[in-house]
């Protein structure tokens, strides 16, 4: 499924489910909920990159 960042407004390919690579980035579940709220949807992979742990 290809999604649109909202950040960047780079298109993305988000599945949302468990497959989903964007379930493999290390985020903080704090972090998660900022992005959940200031976006309402998945970033793109280098946006998420941003506040994945390092
Ligand atoms: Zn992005
Ligand atoms: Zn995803």
């Amino acid at each position: 499924m290809t999604k649109i960042c909202p950040k960047c407004k780079n298109p993305f390919t988000c599945s949302g489910d468990s497959d989903c690579w964007c379930e493999d980035v290390q985020i903080h579940k704090k972090e998660m909920l900022v992005i959940m709220e200031m976006y309402t949807d998945c970033l793109c992979p280098d946006c998420l990159g941003e506040y994945s742990e390092k």
